[in-house]
């Protein structure tokens, strides 16, 4: 466990009625039946989520992004939006405003309110609250059964190379990714890491797929914010199982196989332990399949026990939290 899980249990141990309002999942559930809700907050810090020099739209809707996946991870429609800026005096409030409430209105919801305070550096943390379709379930990462499908709901690692090019002075303003001239790119690679930019900067959570696995009969999902492994090891924690994953099934895309030498990093690593794709990891009973539109693919699956493996051609390896170390 990791000091942050250490924390949550700590906390669920002070609070051992909560049931689902009790922290530990992507969203918080508060209230019975129809009338429940999700709630979710999350936070983006200058010098350690975004570059302090960032484009505050582009940060703005990185805020709001990686709180829609987590409403997205639990089958939640967003609703509603709190939004605290603790921020230096020549930070722009407005743009920031400004693009906060174009992209809430985007996603059909509102900036209900918030507070401004002065602060040395910019931490800027949103509260989401979210509502379920009629007849659709919560999504929990507890409902997960050992014989489950596990699927992902895209490719990953790609963020995890973007934010290395970011860290080296790749900027998106204004919806142009610009890349530092020493990095010493080809055509190609320069396409790949711009959309690797963008894919770190400008996440798409996915509230779709979260929706649909909400109409199943039974889904758990949890969203890929600090790696595949990690990640992974958190929903079989929850829900009690252990997990092969296929290593052949890896989705590593091409623009990441392409940065894999850029980053120096191996793209195995980016993808298992890279982290903020903010891409839906599921599992699905095994005769379940979600529509091909959402482009996820089938990785691996829950078994009993709690222990957790990647396999591939060269046999069976337990799978590390921090994702897969090429070095062991
Ligand atoms: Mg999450």
């Amino acid at each position: 466990m990791d000091r942050e899980e250490e924390i949550i249990s700590w906390l669920r141990r002070q609070q051992p009625r909560a049931g689902l309002e009790a922290p530990g999942d992507d969203a918080a559930i508060v209230g019975r039946g129809s009338a429940s809700k999700a709630l979710t907050v999350d936070q983006q810090i200058a010098g350690i989520h975004v570059p302090a020099d960032l484009d505050v739209a582009v940060w703005a809707r990185r805020l709001l992004a990686v709180n829609l996946s987590d409403l997205a991870a639990m089958g939640a429609r967003p609703r509603a939006a709190l939004l605290t800026l603790a921020v230096p005096p020549a930070f722009p409030i407005r743009p920031f405003l400004s693009a906060t409430v174009h992209t809430c209105r985007r996603y059909g919801l509102t900036l209900a309110g918030g507070d401004i305070a002065r602060a040395g550096q910019a931490v800027t943390t949103m509260t989401l609250l979210g509502t379920r379709a009629r007849g659709s379930r919560w999504v929990s990462r507890s409902a997960g059964r050992a014989g489950d499908r596990l699927w992902i709901g895209g490719d990953v690692g790609l963020s995890a190379a973007g934010q290395r090019l970011v860290a080296r002075g790749a900027r998106l303003v204004a919806n142009r990714v610009s890349l530092p001239a020493d990095l010493g790119l080809d055509a190609a690679a320069a396409v790949a890491a711009r959309r690797a930019v963008r894919r770190h900067l400008a996440p798409r959570p996915q509230l779709e797929l979260g929706e649909w696995l909400g109409t199943q009969r039974r889904s758990a999902a949890i969203d890929v914010s600090d790696g595949l492994a990690k990640d992974l090891h958190r929903l079989c924690r929850s829900s009690g199982v252990g997990a092969v994953i296929d290593s052949d099934s890896l989705p590593i895309s091409a623009d990441l196989a392409k940065l894999a030498a850029v980053v120096g990093q191996p793209a195995v690593d980016l993808a298992l332990g890279g982290g903020e794709d903010y891409t839906l990891l599921f599992a699905l009973p095994p005769r379940t399949t979600p529509p091909a539109d959402f482009g996820a693919r089938a990785i691996g699956r829950l078994i009993p026990g709690r222990r957790l493996f990647i396999e591939g051609g060269d046999g069976r390896r337990a799978l590390d939290p921090a994702g897969w170390d090429h070095l062991k």
